[in-house]
């Protein structure tokens, strides 16, 4: 089968990860980094360990929607410090991880297939790092990369205490991208049709959700960073038409047009099916 690899794209005014964003500013400033410099031409990486969990998320709550359940993500033999926390969730769509291998399905359910679960057991979607750049003409989109603004940003935090008239105790400092527009490569070791019928699904999801707490990518959720606009590019583009997409210069070919035609209705409905196909069978 085809459309082993595939593009979501993301666009956000600002994400924030924890602390996790890698950047090169060490090495692009020569020691003379200022945060403040608007010519700082900083790129660097957002990992994907953020990336898939936001959307195994919605593709958790794809499968749920539809009345399937999915591996819990906590090992079942975990000291949850809330026992009713995770009753609550097995409650609530999940099954205890690894829960689905017990019966002739050897791949469990389609969470446990894509995501993987036991030790060396990988599942069966690769997500990749995103590579950001400031610098828009050396973005290469067909090769997972994004146009992204490194900044750096300052938080104060102020004393609660009525009486100390909100004094600033300390001041930290977070790493964002701002302005991020690009796209996030997905590699299938094994494409199933409701592989991509899930991600499609998901997607949309998560897009219609984008302002959710649950639903926002990365770890500043507070901070007002991570509310995404996504999309699943459609996978029948060739390389040329993938770019074309992130240029506002251009809108769509004709080609293009037809090609959203062609996969909604010979490709993406058959997908759809076989994802309902295999959440009726893990009913059964
Ligand atoms: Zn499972």
């Amino acid at each position: 089968m085809q459309f082993s690899d595939v593009f979501v794209r993301i666009r956000t005014d600002l994400l924030v990860i924890s602390d996790s964003i890698m950047t090169d500013r060490h090495h692009a400033s020569n020691g003379n980094y200022e945060d403040s410099d608007p010519q700082n031409q900083i790129g660097g990486i957002i990992p994907a360990f953020s990336l898939s969990g936001w959307l195994r998320h919605g593709m958790e709550k794809t499968v749920q929607e539809r009345g399937g359940t999915v591996c819990h993500p906590g090992e079942s033999n975990a000291n949850f410090r809330k026992e009713g926390v995770y009753i609550r969730d097995l409650d609530a769509g999940y099954h205890p991880k690894g829960d689905c291998l017990e019966d002739d399905q050897t791949d469990g359910c389609v969470i446990h297939d894509l995501f993987g679960g036991f030790g060396n057991q990988p599942g069966k979607v690769m997500r990749r790092p995103i590579q950001f750049s400031p610098v828009r003409s050396s973005v290469d989109y067909t090769r997972g990369q994004a146009e992204g603004h490194y900044r750096r940003l300052n938080r104060n935090i102020v004393s609660r205490n009525e009486e100390d008239n909100r004094e600033p105790l300390r001041n930290t400092e977070l790493d964002a991208v701002a302005n991020l527009d690009g796209a996030w490569h997905l590699s299938f070791r094994e494409v199933k049709p409701e592989f991509i019928g899930l991600l499609a699904e998901a997607i949309e999801y998560l897009d219609l959700h984008q302002t959710d707490f649950m639903h926002q990518l990365g770890g500043a959720r507070n901070f007002g960073g991570g509310i995404v606009d996504c999309e699943l590019l459609n996978p029948l583009y060739e390389e040329h038409e993938l770019q074309r997409v992130f240029d506002r210069k251009k809108g769509n070919t004709n080609e293009m047009d037809n090609k959203k035609k062609e996969w909604q209705e010979e490709y993406l409905d058959e997908f759809t099916s076989a994802l309902s196909e295999r959440l009726e069978k893990a009913h059964e």
